[in-house]
């Protein structure tokens, strides 16, 4: 696969369900990734990136976004309380607002600062012990504690469980966001973004089908 081969799977999928084509934005998720294939999608590009911890976007996306201008960078993965600030100077959109503590910490600095990045409510629908997200009974009431902070809540997105078809969680994330008057939904990987598409998602996050496998060794 190729950055161009998914941009034009993910056109087919929205011609297919019917959407402009071109509204649906691609996270290329390049966590763990070597510098060198970052930096090939970014030459073919691509400006839009999703990283999962702060330390390594930390260290890399500064000289990256010196050399290449304007980069627009979420953050997908788990986030401390206590990373939060970094956070906040570092990604444009946070998908992984989870917990009020969270909510209440990004509030705090969003407000000193006077901008906060789109946010996104982490929502664990497969309600997976192990994994982070509101749990889909707390999901309207999360919403309405964090737009009452002031936060800029977007959408909602989820991470189906490995075992499970994604496509009944991605049903439940879409039911959730429009009962909440939320437009956003950040759903969809290597696996099963044209899925996503068809259902709505509006960012979709995909990793190892375009920079290959992720080596963690
Ligand atoms: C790593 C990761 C992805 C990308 O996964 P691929 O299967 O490589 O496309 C997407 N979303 C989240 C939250 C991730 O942690």
């Amino acid at each position: 696969m190729s950055l161009t081969d998914i941009l034009s799977r993910m056109r087919g999928a929205e011609r297919l369900a019917g959407r402009d084509e071109g509204s649906v934005t691609l996270v290329a998720v390049s966590k763990v990734q070597p510098l060198e294939r970052v930096e090939a999608v970014l030459a073919e590009g691509h400006r839009v990136f999703g990283e999962n911890y702060v330390q390594e976007a930390a260290g890399k996306w500064p000289a990256l976004r010196e050399r290449f201008g304007t980069v627009e960078l979420h953050m997908i993965g788990p986030l401390q309380t206590n990373k939060a600030k970094v956070a906040l100077d570092l990604f444009d959109a946070i998908h992984t607002v989870d917990r009020p503590s969270l909510a209440e910490k990004l509030a705090r600095l969003a407000e000193a600062r006077g901008t906060c990045p789109e946010l996104f409510v982490q929502v664990n629908t497969g309600e997976e012990p192990q994994k982070a997200g509101v749990l889909p009974d707390e999901v309207d009431g999360f919403v309405a504690r964090c737009r009452a902070l002031g936060l800029p809540v977007r959408g909602l997105m989820c991470i189906p469980p490995e075992d499970e078809e994604s496509t009944p969680h991605f049903a439940t994330l879409a039911g959730m966001a429009e009962r909440n008057g939320l437009t956003g939904l950040s759903m969809g990987m290597s696996a099963d973004f044209e899925a996503a598409i068809a259902l709505g998602a509006t960012h979709v996050r995909v990793g190892s089908a375009i920079f290959g496998a992720r080596d963690y060794g």
